[in-house]
């Protein structure tokens, strides 16, 4: 199994992976869970929802998202291969 195969929100609880957020303004990271992600958002694209974001600390829509590995442990480490930056 792939992990880029997450293309939603949706994606993100089915496999068990959380989201990384990062502001490409000021520097600003945070993550979020995948089951938070979809009951705050609904199940969207994760590349529209990026679009969506606002930072916590500059307000600038600039938010990068980065897919993480699942939490799961019977999946971890079957595919270490860096996500796509
Ligand atoms: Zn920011």
């Amino acid at each position: 199994m792939s992990y880029k195969h997450v293309g939603t929100a949706g994606d993100l609880v089915r496999f068990g992976c959380a989201l990384k957020v990062e502001c490409t303004f000021c520097g600003a990271a945070w993550t979020w869970n995948g089951v938070d992600v979809y009951n705050v958002h609904g199940n969207r694209q994760l590349t529209q929802l990026a679009r969506r974001l606002k930072c916590r600390r500059c307000k600038k829509k600039e938010a990068k998202v980065t897919v993480l590995d699942p939490v799961w442990p019977s999946l971890v480490g079957t595919d270490r291969s860096e996500p796509d930056a």
